[in-house]
């Protein structure tokens, strides 16, 4: 495996930042190959200009977990959420999830159960954050079968992940897998790799000894996923690729 490899590896999840919005490094990943999460409302309005500008560039509307004792009021969601899909058609819905380790769970639900509601009656893929709580984003997917996704940063076991599979999620592969000790880089070789994508969750997850994380950083995530299942990287970059083509596009 040569060091010269320029594969480009879409980026699955990632967000705002400098890097993306005014790059001054040579673009490895096009925007038509990175799919831009919103972490607040705020963002909503941010990333349509992003798109005005990357007219190929795939942007989601929702709100972190962590950031909804900030945003708008739950009984507002729905509503303003509706309308800017409507307006705006957003390719899909995310940030959103659970997170045990940080805030109010209860309130994350009840944040949870719209963004849920929302992708399944308009059709999109939703991007989960799910920290200690996969029982209970299983139990919540159950009640919406026509949903598809993915679990952003999985770091879970194989009997986990198949639990998802059951529920359409694909899911997220980042900064984790390089851990060697994380739940993620252990269970790596038993995870199909029909199910998996690689994201970089720019510019928050770097790996050790960066500040920050941008989505060329993919490309080593996808060849550390090719070496613990033992695969041909060319293999892994063209099966996660297309896993992103059909659930982005
Ligand atoms: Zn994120």
């Amino acid at each position: 495996m040569s060091n010269n490899l320029n594969h480009e590896v879409y980026d699955a999840h990632c967000h705002l930042s400098d890097e993306i919005c005014n790059p001054t490094t040579k673009i490895v990943i096009s925007p038509a190959h990175r799919a831009v999460a919103a972490t607040s409302s705020h963002d909503w309005s941010k990333l349509v200009t992003y798109r005005q500008i990357n007219p190929k560039a795939k942007i989601g509307f929702g709100i972190h977990p962590w950031n909804i004792e900030r945003d708008l009021p739950v009984g507002k969601l729905e509503a303003q959420l509706r309308a800017q899909i409507e307006q705006q058609q957003p390719d899909f819905i995310g940030e959103t999830g659970l997170d045990v380790l940080k805030g109010n769970l209860n309130l994350q639900l009840e944040y949870l159960k719209i963004h849920l509601r929302i992708a399944q009656d308009f059709n999109l893929p939703i991007i989960l954050h799910c920290v200690r709580a996969h029982n209970q984003l299983l139990e919540l997917l159950g009640k919406f079968p026509k949903l598809r996704g993915m679990i952003h940063a999985y770091n879970a076991n194989s009997e986990t992940a198949m639990q998802y599979r059951r529920k359409n999620m694909q899911l997220g592969i980042g900064s984790i897998i390089l851990t060697s000790n994380s739940q993620l880089a252990k269970s790596s070789a038993h995870l199909p790799l029909e199910q998996l994508l690689i994201e970089s969750d720019a510019p928050y997850m770097p790996m050790t000894g960066k500040q920050t994380s941008n989505s060329t950083d993919c490309l080593t995530y996808a060849l550390e996923l090719a070496m613990l299942q033992q695969k041909n990287p060319s293999e892994v970059i063209a099966r996660v690729n297309q896993n992103w083509l059909n659930l982005f596009s």
